[in-house]
């Protein structure tokens, strides 16, 4: 089966950077599943995946444009770090959830003083030219249901509680 809109698509990846490092992988773990045609998955993966089929493998390399955006230095900002007075430990890396009238948003610490933080909300792959090496493992139609929903139900995509 072809993958077009509304079919149900299976499939193992690994995510490298262009130095070659591995960011993400569904090796280990299982694949990931996803309804095409919804944007569940960035835009540039899912009009490479477009007309496959099952058994197809195929090597993606995805601008950040279509991936997760160029980075905005206009979101790396100095708060004040009463702001992190719930947090246990305050350290450089350290990522937080960030709710906002723009919606939830992790932002990063890039640096801590005496009284500011640096934060950086950019997501984390923003900027970033992805790589995917990506092998199509099943495709199959979409209920109604996950139609309805916008994304995949079953054993390898989204419970409902
Ligand atoms: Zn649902």
């Amino acid at each position: 089966m072809q993958i077009t809109a509304n079919k149900v698509v299976t499939i193992d990846y690994t995510l490298t950077d262009e130095q070659g490092q591995v960011i993400d992988s569904s090796q280990g773990r299982d694949p990931l599943a996803y309804l095409h045609g919804f944007n569940n998955i960035i835009p540039g993966l899912e009009s490479a995946l477009e007309g496959r089929s099952s058994g197809d493998s195929l090597n993606v390399v995805v601008a950040p444009g279509e991936a997760y955006g160029e980075r905005d230095d206009a979101l790396v900002q100095s708060v004040s770090r009463e702001l992190f007075e719930d947090a246990e430990q305050l350290e450089v890396g350290m990522r937080f959830q960030s709710v906002s009238e723009q919606g939830v948003r992790l932002v990063t610490v890039v640096e801590v003083a005496d009284d500011s933080v640096t934060v950086d909300s950019n997501h984390p792959l923003a900027g970033l030219t992805l790589n995917f090496d990506v092998t199509v493992v099943d495709v199959r139609e979409a209920s109604q249901e996950e139609l309805e929903h916008g994304h995949v139900h079953g054993p390898e995509g989204h419970h409902h509680d």
